[in-house]
């Protein structure tokens, strides 16, 4: 069960403020300044030296592929996306129910202990007998974390995966329709087949759309299928954009335009990216991303996550959102702060869970907001983007779910 710490001492937020915090259940109902240092009480935690956050989100993983790399699933250097999808192919079956479980929920344990307590994974339908078992997997984790982060699914679906399996697939509890429309024999079909079966299920979409740097450009289909919900609630979401950072800044900038009039949300997935795309191109090497800082500056619904972690589409990954934040400034060129948000509550608002706040200040901790935070041993946010402290409590609606404590000793004379 969660640890319950309704009260928060001497906490700094992202304004210079330092803060005493106060929980009524899952919201955070009082901030104020930090009271004269006295002794803590019984079921108060100090927070003196520690940067309070919105917590981290992790918006776009493989959950049921992640940890698999191995000699039997190995990642074919310089052969890009399409080598790591044949190398997955050859040794997903011998993936079960019980070994997806184990993996997702080591890796989903990873992020919770970084300051994750919302996590969008995508999840394969499988070419066999049992196509959904990646799913039961995932759904059967899900339940398990239930108290302590928001796990949702999106069904990966084939160009030629059958209304039967997404019937049962929502029946099983999947939250979002995906594919990779790119990779179909007729990406336009593929994708008006996939917002209509999105439409009749009354869920949103999350696309794996142009995850590539030269071909044809498919997300027009979707912005042009994609409606805009009657809230500020992300509906349709367009993960990868990889091409979208090669085409002429005149067509990136229509494009980026006429999703915005659609709010339709953008996940940038630099780390698989910039080591899927590009390899073979050794002058001048390009970097996949899609354009982040047009992005933001369009004011679109924009975030970052880690996408494939140690397999066979990307061997790196440390389950923490920080190492995709400092990603993003050294790639993207982002301004730190930024990046940290795309991370946490940007990432939240692409993912359907939270508002964009009206100040537009995303890292600011707010009276009213459900509890779920994380505290950081940082004095900035460039030490705890740039340092990734692994001192961290991690808060899941307003429960201390998570803490980790770094020891170092140095044992050497003349220190
Ligand atoms: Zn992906």
């Amino acid at each position: 069960m969660p640890h319950s710490s309704s009260i928060l001492r001497n906490a700094s937020l992202v304004n210079g403020e330092q803060v005493d915090v106060r929980f009524d259940g899952s919201r955070i109902s009082h901030i104020a300044p930090a009271s004269p240092p006295s002794a803590i009480s019984r079921g108060e935690l100090d927070l003196q030296g520690y940067l309070l956050l919105p917590a981290l989100a992790e918006p776009h993983a493989h959950l049921d592929k992640t940890l698999t790399l191995s000699p039997d699933v190995p990642f074919q250097s310089g052969k890009g996306l399409e080598g790591a999808i044949s190398s997955w192919h050859r040794a997903r079956h011998h993936m079960t129910e019980a070994n997806i479980y184990e993996r997702a929920k080591s890796a989903s344990m990873k992020l919770l202990h970084h300051g994750t307590t919302a996590i969008r994974t995508h999840v394969d339908v499988h070419r066999d007998d049992d196509p959904l078992r990646a799913v039961r997997a995932l759904i059967h984790l899900r339940n398990d974390l239930r108290d302590v982060m928001n796990l949702q699914l999106v069904l990966l679906a084939h160009w030629d995966t059958s209304e039967e399996i997404f019937k049962e697939a929502v029946r099983l509890g999947v939250d979002l329709i995906g594919g990779a429309p790119h990779m179909a024999p007729d990406p336009v079909r593929h994708t008006e087949r996939l917002m209509k079966i999105a439409e009749t299920f009354n869920v949103g979409t999350d696309f794996h759309t142009d995850e590539h740097l030269d071909r044809e450009s498919t997300i027009q289909h979707f912005i042009r299928l994609a409606y805009r919900s009657s809230t500020e609630v992300v509906r349709h979401t367009a993960s990868h954009a990889s091409r979208l950072s090669t085409v002429s800044s005149f067509e990136r900038q229509r494009i980026i335009e006429s999703a915005a009039a659609k709010n339709l949300g953008f996940i940038a997935l630099p780390q698989t990216n910039l080591y899927l795309q590009g390899g073979n191109q050794r002058i001048g090497t390009p970097r996949g991303i899609a354009p982040i800082n047009d992005l933001l500056h369009q004011g679109s619904a924009v975030a970052a996550g880690g996408d494939n972690q140690r397999d066979a589409f990307n061997p790196m990954g440390r389950f923490d959102p920080l190492e995709i934040a400092s990603l993003v400034v050294t790639a993207s060129h982002v301004e730190v702060k930024a990046a940290l948000a795309l991370v946490s509550s940007r990432a939240r608002h692409v993912m359907g869970l939270a508002e964009a706040p009206s100040d537009r200040n995303w890292l600011l901790v707010k009276q009213g907001q459900q509890a779920d935070l994380l505290a950081i041993k940082a004095k900035s946010i460039d030490q705890a983007v740039g340092e990734s402290p692994m001192d961290r409590y991690t808060f899941h609606k307003g429960q201390l779910v998570a803490r980790s404590h770094l020891r170092v000793e140095f044992l050497f004379r003349g220190r």
